[in-house]
């Protein structure tokens, strides 16, 4: 028997007992003539003692130890002279009467503490040291329980959880593919599934009407901040429902997870905004509703003034800063600056600051004080707040009063990270036009259904027409950050051939990517609709963190690299000739 106990379970009743714990050296000292270790394992760490009443062996072997030294300890569980308020164990040490090392290990190359001296990419190459550290062990016992929560919720729900297959056919459509050559089927590729969208939908045509699956999605993105090629989705689907059924029951997952993971309440029935809405106040389709300084739209107000950077633009909105109107010429300048910077992207500011004494603002030479109260007013501005404006073409300007406005709730301390406010956005629209390929995406993906009433309008010809039709889709969203999203989706088979057709993709195409799924629906589909979860942000985001590396075991790094494997990687010639591969790669 290695252990009696692990080294975060004993306490003051404990004493007397004669235990035996292993684990790794965490720290060990010696005062005067007497020694402490701190042994650590994944429940804690428990002090041992080793003075002049232990075996000489004991002190012996307790001073050869190093830091990551795995050691196994008998003792006598006895009460601590100081108390270690810190620990749960703190008040009691274990007297040794025997101490065994296990495995010495070599000094590691940064401090296994919460906060350590290591930088990001040392502690990547050595992840299983940097995994013994607290944060990242409470972070994947969270990701635990969160996975143990969705199934119980699922489960009593009548879901079943059905795994699919990850060695899959390209039809790329959205985000690129990876792919994987066939040994057995010279010059043909797997592909791995950016999600099983196709399979829980077969799914539904099989009869198994209420599926999902906690699965792995990989998608060759570039990547942006706190993106990973492989990433975990909660994956749903149900037959025979319609969106509210869909967005009911998994309020009734998000809520038992707040409920069951964090203790937290949320609302018994949680907000629905469409699309539109979100775009037209908070300028993002993801918006953080736990403030305000929602955007107005203020262009018949200003233009018609002779001020001709808001007469030539189609739209002009503003929002108010609360208690913002003390700001600076300097501060003014460098907001100015701050949104003309790429990620923001607009061309100036114009500003109102609504003082006890009367208007003042970048744009008084154009304005009566009368004219720029009502602009104020529109944005609901109080005294003491400031006004900021932007200006250009109506949802590019929006998004960019969106990006000013977090911005600003960042600023003002508004985004309290203990505060959640979920809420569903629904009617996306269905299609989103792109002016360099000359051709319309799914906004969401060729899945999904034009509302019932919007289907006439889907089989117009006119680009005017197509850009009205509304999907029935709709997405998660929490603090300002997607946390998942999904659709109903067509079931009919001429439907979706209309869709593919919409979407540019040619008859052949079609037949060759997505036979199998056109084919199905000729047999039977039941009417369905589902969503996926992103599971690490969602663990994220439950932890209070902004980043989902901390919540995956093995993450990549921002480049795609795992750099404890070092990979990617090349291949021999050998492994490359058997897959009949050739790489042009440095030729
Ligand atoms: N498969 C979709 C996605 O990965 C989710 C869904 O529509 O269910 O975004």
């Amino acid at each position: 028997m290695y252990r009696s106990h692990n080294c975060g379970e004993l306490r003051i009743g404990d004493i007397g007992r004669s235990v035996t714990l292993a684990g790794w050296v965490q720290k060990a000292r010696k005062m005067g003539g007497i020694s402490f270790i701190d042994i650590r394992d994944r429940y804690g760490i428990t002090q041992l003692r080793v003075d002049e009443s232990c075996p000489a062996s004991v002190a012996e072997v307790s001073s050869s130890l190093g830091r990551e030294y795995v050691i196994q300890a008998t003792g006598v569980v006895e009460e601590r002279q100081s108390k270690n308020e810190k620990l749960d164990t703190g008040d009691i040490e274990i007297r040794l009467t025997e101490l065994k090392v296990l495995n010495a290990s070599q000094t590691p190359p940064f401090t296994i503490e919460d906060v350590s001296d290591g930088g990001e990419e040392l502690r990547a190459k050595y992840r299983y040291l940097d995994l013994r550290r607290n944060p990242l062990k409470k972070a994947l016992m969270l990701r635990h329980r969160m996975a143990v929560e969705v199934r119980n919720y699922l489960d009593r729900q009548g879901f079943l959880e059905i795994e699919t297959p990850f060695l899959i056919k390209s039809t790329p459509e959205g985000a690129r593919d990876f792919v994987v050559p066939s040994r057995m089927n010279p010059g043909e590729f797997y592909a791995l599934p950016q999600s099983p969208q196709t399979f829980k939908q077969l799914l539904m045509v099989a009869g198994y009407d209420r599926y999902f699956q906690i699965v792995r999605c990989f998608r060759d993105e570039d990547l942006r901040a706190d993106r990973q090629p492989e990433f975990t989705q909660i994956d749903c689907e149900m037959s025979f429902v319609e969106q509210e059924d869909v967005l009911n029951l998994f309020e009734g997952m998000m809520r038992h997870l707040f409920k069951e993971v964090c203790g937290v309440d949320i609302a018994p029935k949680l907000p629905r905004m469409t699309w539109f809405e979100a775009m037209d106040r908070y300028g993002s389709d993801k918006p953080d509703i736990r403030f305000g300084m929602d955007i107005s739209e203020v262009t018949s107000l200003v233009q018609g003034n002779g001020f001709s950077v808001f007469d030539s633009v189609p739209y002009v909105g503003a929002i108010a800063v609360p208690g913002a109107a003390e700001y600076t010429r300097k501060q003014l300048d460098e907001l100015t600056e701050w949104v003309k910077r790429p990620q923001v992207g607009a061309k100036g500011l114009v500003y109102i600051k609504v003082n006890e004494d009367g208007i003042k603002s970048s744009i008084d030479k154009f304005y009566s004080p009368e004219q720029l109260q009502a602009v104020a007013s529109k944005a609901g501005a109080k005294i003491g707040d400031l006004v900021l404006l932007l200006c250009g073409q109506k949802r590019k300007t929006q998004t960019q009063l969106g990006v000013l406005r977090i911005e600003m709730g960042n600023r003002l301390g508004l985004r309290d990270p203990k505060v959640f406010a979920p809420l569903w956005i629904v009617d996306f629209p269905l299609l989103e036009w792109d002016d360099e390929t000359q051709r319309f995406y799914a906004m969401h993906h060729p899945f999904t259904a034009p509302k019932p009433e919007h289907l006439k309008l889907f089989y117009s010809d006119r680009k005017e027409d197509l850009e009205q039709v509304c999907a029935n889709a709709y997405d998660f969203v929490l603090n300002g950050t997607e946390l998942g999203g999904g659709s109903i989706r067509i079931h009919e088979a001429d439907v979706q051939q209309r869709m593919f057709d919409v979407l540019g993709i040619s008859r052949e195409d079609a037949e060759y990517k997505f036979g199998f799924i056109i084919n199905a629906f000729k047999f039977g589909a039941p009417p369905h609709g589902g969503l996926a979860f992103g599971f690490d942000r969602v663990c994220a985001l439950f932890g209070g963190q902004e980043t989902i590396r901390d919540f995956i075991a093995f993450p990549k790094n921002n480049v795609g690299r795992d750099v404890m494997l070092d990979a990617p990687s090349r291949i021999d010639d050998a492994q490359m000739d058997e897959l009949f591969l050739k790489s042009t790669a440095n030729e």
